[in-house]
């Protein structure tokens, strides 16, 4: 071989090799090109999810803000500086303050003169320590002159990470229900007279029921119960007790004489000596018509006759119509033998018969009577 065919030879291979490392430098480059076709695709594809999550964000905010400010509520938020950055429209309604007023201004600036200074305090920073601060009392003098009673309520705000990123106020006008509750006070308290007049009139009435209307003395019913009492205690306690009957002499002839008004007089005449004897325990009372009853408890026969000769003697010296009327009196005591208080009250007055038997103005004491039969028989 010459030198000039071993050049051309060499040339060739090279030329070859040079062809094959193009191409392979080709298939490099087309496979490089699909790759990044395939990423550009990809890329779009991620580019639109992007694109779609940000108009589903920008919609869910804009949501989020209608909400807000379509909460029949009056809610407002702000940050921890205190500034309000929301402000709905049922808060513009509520404080007639437009948003353009009250934004990026502070809690003090706009509430200063409707809350407490500690309570705005309280509003401000309650939220930020992560709790809520419950239904505070907001007053406002509106410009009509009429106050206006609002109930607030501030919360925290978080974020996904639960950061509180700020704070949501809400406020509720319970002025209606700060007048029915005054209002229902103003009845209360009506009701709670009303109810005490009423415990009032009862007593009177039940006082009435046991009163006697021309003397004040306890009637009949009332002293027959007092009397049940009295003997049931005596019957305990083994304790004596007495019972004076007490009549107006020839009353009858009183009243023909001087009319029945003077003749009431003489009866309040008889029921006054009786009842300074006092209720406890005497229980003076009108038995009916012009007899009257004391009870005498705890005395003995002999102190028992002596009272009731007192009393016969009151009557005799008061002479309320300025004329001399006397009584007669039966005093009968208690024993356990007797089968209940009729019995006492029969012997009384079987007593009292004997006085005005006797002559009048005077006492007869019941088991005296009973003696006297006894040695009569
Ligand atoms: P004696 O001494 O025997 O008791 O005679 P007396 O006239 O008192 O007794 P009598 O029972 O005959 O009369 C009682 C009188 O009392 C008759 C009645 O008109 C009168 N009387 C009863 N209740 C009242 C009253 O409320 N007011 C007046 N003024 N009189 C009354
Ligand atoms: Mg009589
Ligand atoms: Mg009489």
């Amino acid at each position: 071989m010459n030198r000039a065919g071993d050049e051309t030879a060499n040339l060739n291979e090279t030329l070859a090799a040079a062809r094959d490392e193009v191409s392979a430098q080709r298939r490099v480059v087309e496979e490089c090109t699909q790759r990044l076709a395939m990423q550009e695709a990809e890329l779009s594809g991620l580019k639109s999810r992007i694109d779609r999550a940000h108009s589903l964000y920008a919609e869910t905010a804009r949501r989020m803000e209608d909400l807000f400010q379509g909460l029949p509520f009056a809610c407002f938020g702000y940050d921890a500086e205190g500034r309000i950055h929301q402000w709905n429209r049922a808060c513009e309604e509520l404080f007639d303050l437009q948003a353009f007023q009250v934004l990026e201004r502070s809690l003090e600036e706009v509430f200063g003169t409707m809350a407490a200074m500690e309570d705005l305090a309280a509003i401000g920073s309650k939220p930020f320590e992560g709790s809520v601060v419950e239904k505070l009392l907001w007053k406002r003098d509106r410009e009509d002159g009429k106050t206006q009673w609002i109930e607030t309520t501030a919360f925290p705000v978080r974020n996904e990470r639960e950061q509180i990123v700020a704070a949501v106020c809400a406020n509720l006008d319970i002025t209606d229900r700060a007048v029915y509750e005054a209002q229902l006070e103003q009845s209360m308290e009506r009701i709670n007279r009303y109810s005490a007049e009423l415990e009032a009139a009862n007593q009177k009435l039940e006082q009435l029921a046991v009163t006697d209307g021309l003397t004040g003395l306890r009637n009949h019913r009332s002293f027959q119960q007092r009397l049940e009492a009295s003997i049931a205690d005596a019957r305990e306690t083994d304790s004596p007790i007495a019972l004076v009957l007490l009549d107006v002499d020839h009353f009858k002839k009183f009243n023909d004489a001087y009319g029945h008004p003077e003749g009431d007089r003489v009866l309040q005449g008889v029921a006054a000596v009786l009842a300074s004897y006092g209720d406890e325990p005497f229980t003076p009372a009108r038995y009916g018509g012009e007899e009257f009853v004391l009870v005498l408890p705890g005395l003995a026969v002999e102190d028992a006759l002596t009272t009731a000769e007192r009393v016969r003697g009151e009557i005799e010296a008061a002479q309320p119509t300025g004329r001399l009327v006397t009584a007669s009196l039966g005093l009968a005591i208690w024993t356990p033998e007797m089968r209940g208080p009729g019995e006492l009250i029969a012997q009384a007055d079987k007593a009292l018969y004997k006085s005005k038997a006797d002559g009048r103005n005077r006492v007869t004491l019941a088991s005296s009577l009973w003696v006297d039969e006894k040695r009569a028989a």
